[in-house]
């Protein structure tokens, strides 16, 4: 049966607040929410957009013991021409399928969900920011509910779209991060879930953050899970280099996520006519670069932050300084060309954005 959207629009309507530089990332969220429930009897079903407030979970629900649980995360923006745009929202939707395969939850209807997200944006449009740097960050998640303890193949989950106005990333200019690579804690080994956007890849890697944080840096740097000898990716980043006057960073391999972002600098690069590379890393070839001057810029690139520089990277006590703790001219003209785009401020020549409204 097709699926039909529903709407109940909330009898509370709040509103964002006046002032925009106090939003943060991720604690303000718009009236509305999109749901739906998936059985594996019925499919996808009962569609809707619904008035945003707390779920009801029974206790015994597989995502609370189990971490049934992927997610996404995108951004929509109120661009320079008064529109609000969408980045490459079906690249979201096709990744969390990849997700859902690897957790063994039911994959969505892409067309449909793009169409849901749509009009819910278009219903709480109100709650896209409009200061410079800021939007509405769009986080879609999938988890399973089976009321029971068993571990078996999920049988029942829910699907939700729920939108949270955010504020500037770089409020304060564009500063370069320190990180620390981490050697001891692993992030993902091929086969595991390092591939897939889910929650528990993320509980995993609290600890490390923590330490890193305890000693003064932002994310960790993490190493491949068997070796620990290949670079792989920042927290919540994905990890690029210049290195001798060539951009590099990781091929995904199995156990890296395959970044929006990541994907999005590399076809502008090659539009352009240059040849980034997609390679194996080694922390040694890292850090000898970084000892001879040849490691001329480092950053990380995700939706959040677009492109994060690296200033300072640790690595077994010592600390290795990047472009004098500078940004560098490639980071700032992938910043550019990015936001440009999604701000509207230069030509889609890519076809990426998606106009809501
Ligand atoms: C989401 C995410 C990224 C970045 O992906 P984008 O699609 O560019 O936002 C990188 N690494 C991890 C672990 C992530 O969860």
């Amino acid at each position: 049966m097709a699926l039909e959207l529903t709407i109940q629009k909330t009898q509370n309507p709040g509103h964002l607040p006046a002032d925009e530089s106090g939003l943060g990332f991720g604690h303000v969220f718009s009236d509305h929410m999109f749901t739906m429930d998936w059985s594996k009897d019925r499919g996808w079903h009962d569609a809707r957009i619904i008035p945003f407030g707390n779920l009801q979970i029974h206790p015994a629900s597989t995502v609370l013991h189990y971490g049934s649980e992927i997610f996404e995360g995108m951004k929509a923006y109120r661009n320079v021409k008064g529109e609000i745009v969408l980045f490459r929202p079906e690249e979201n939707f096709k990744r969390m399928n990849r997700s859902a395969v690897r957790l063994g939850l039911p994959e969505l209807p892409v067309d449909f969900v793009l169409d849901a997200l749509k009009e819910l944006v278009k219903l709480d449009a109100d709650w896209v920011p409009h200061s410079e740097g800021s939007s509405l960050y769009v986080r879609p998640f999938t988890f399973g509910d089976d009321e029971h303890l068993g571990v078996h193949g999920v049988s029942h989950a829910r699907f939700y779209i729920i939108l949270s106005p955010s504020g500037n990333y770089y409020k304060e200019g564009i500063n370069p991060v320190n990180i620390m690579i981490e050697d001891d804690d692993v992030r993902a080994v091929r086969g595991g879930t390092g591939e897939a956007k889910c929650g528990g890849n993320y509980g995993a890697s609290i600890r490390a953050g923590n330490r890193a944080e305890e000693k003064g840096y932002t994310q960790v740097l993490w190493l491949d899970g068997v070796e620990r000898k290949y670079v792989e990716e920042v927290g919540s980043m994905n990890i690029m280099f210049k290195i001798n006057g060539k951009i590099c960073t990781p091929a995904l391999n199995g156990s890296i996520l395959p970044g929006i972002t990541r994907k999005s600098i590399l076809e502008w690069l090659r539009s352009q006519g240059e040849e980034p590379e997609e390679r194996r890393i080694s922390v040694d070839e890292l850090i000898e670069a970084a000892e001879n001057g040849t490691l001329e810029e480092a950053w990380g690139c995700g939706t959040a932050a677009v492109v994060s520089p690296v200033g300072h990277l640790a690595y077994q006590g010592k600390v290795y300084e990047i472009n004098k703790g500078q940004i560098g001219p490639t980071v700032h003209r992938l910043y550019d060309a990015l936001t440009g785009i999604q701000w509207g401020k230069q030509e889609d020549k890519l076809g990426w954005i998606v106009k809501v409204l």
